[in-house]
């Protein structure tokens, strides 16, 4: 049945986010064939319009307003509100990122309609069917929804983005909105130093735990995931013991993330830790301990000390 599709898109530095072309795979399945129009907002976001067209969205929606420069839930869900009720799309997909999280609950409460959250796959039917991890990972639940209007959000690196094709016709429309009376206004952002890839959308994790002793144990792991082009975690433990920062810890009390290649240092496998990437699709684990726990959940082990084997790995890389 087909049905329209909205997809609430997401730039960030510049960028637009990874989960958003993977948002727009998810709804042209959604679709069956229906339309599927990708909405964009924020201030000086026009040039992404393309782009979001070569990755499958029939139509593109441009929200310029300078309210809309940062996420504010009540200028959000202002500017969407007019959005869908001017498009009338039977289901509305997202990225399960922080904005995702905090509009699609927002959205749906307002227009008193049924969201599914955190999906990883879906089942496509007269009344589709998403699937979504509990219990931390443990089990996966299908979810139907009977609302007229559905919402999902969607965990990043699930659901394979379409091949960009630049030679896609897309249609970009700018759409005007009244956004009045916000009650946040965002005036400054304070950010910490990163490395530049986005830890929840990254494809390669190399991740340290207690094991990599301290601060200055980490550096051969970032040295690693530079060469991969990948992004550093940690456990709680790690950032417990102040190696590194909070916003690194992967588990159920930290991130949650899927990505193609999950190397864990130093990291005996505690399940609060495995609850945050135990669905990754290839897990790699260094330890020194051959009874760690994190060795029954990884593809690959090397039994051995993380500081002659990680910088053995970055030689090799390099190399190839
Ligand atoms: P450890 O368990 O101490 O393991 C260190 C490992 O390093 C050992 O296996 C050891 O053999 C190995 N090692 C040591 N030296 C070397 C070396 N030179 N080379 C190779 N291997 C070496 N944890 C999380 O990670 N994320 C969470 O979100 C999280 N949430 C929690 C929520 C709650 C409510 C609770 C109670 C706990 C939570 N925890 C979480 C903590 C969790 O239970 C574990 O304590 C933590 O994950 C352990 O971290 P670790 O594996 O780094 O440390």
């Amino acid at each position: 049945m087909a049905r329209k599709t909205l997809v609430i898109a997401e730039s960030k530095e510049g960028q637009c986010r990874h989960v958003s072309f993977e948002a727009i795979a998810a709804a042209k399945q959604l679709a069956d064939g229906g339309e599927v129009v990708a909405v964009l907002c924020g201030d000086q976001v026009e040039a992404f319009g393309p782009i979001l067209g070569y990755y499958g969205a029939d139509r593109v929606l441009i929200v310029e307003n300078e309210q809309l420069k940062s996420y504010t839930p009540d200028g959000y869900k202002q500017a969407l509100m007019q959005v869908i009720s001017s498009e009338q799309p039977k289901a509305i997909v997202m990225g399960h990122t922080a904005m995702g999280k905090d509009l699609s609950a927002g959205l749906a409460a307002r227009l008193d309609c049924g969201l599914v959250s955190d999906i990883t796959d879906l089942e496509i039917g007269d009344k589709p069917l998403f699937i979504r991890p509990i219990y931390s990972g443990k089990a996966f639940e299908k979810k139907r929804i009977n609302s007229e209007m559905l919402f999902v959000t969607l965990r990043p690196n699930n659901i394979a983005a379409l091949e960009k094709d630049e030679t896609r016709e897309v249609t970009i429309e700018v759409f005007d909105v009244v956004v009045k009376d916000l009650r946040t206004i965002v005036k400054d952002i304070v950010k910490k130093t990163t490395t530049g890839v986005d830890l929840s959308e990254a494809k390669v994790i190399v991740s340290g735990g207690r094991g990599v002793k301290n601060a200055e144990g980490f550096k051969p792991l970032q040295e690693l995931a530079d060469v991969l082009g990948g992004a550093v975690g940690a456990s709680r433990a790690a950032c417990d013991a102040g190696y590194c920062d909070y916003s690194l810890q992967i588990g159920q009390t930290g991130k949650v993330v899927t990505p193609d290649l999950y190397i864990a240092c130093g990291i005996s496998g505690a399940i609060q830790h495995l609850a945050g990437m135990s669905n990754s699709k290839v897990i790699v684990a260094i330890n020194k301990d051959p009874e760690a726990n994190i060795f029954n959940i990884a593809d690959y082990g090397i039994v051995g000390d993380l500081f002659e084997v990680v910088p053995r790995l970055t030689q090799h890389f390099k190399e190839v």
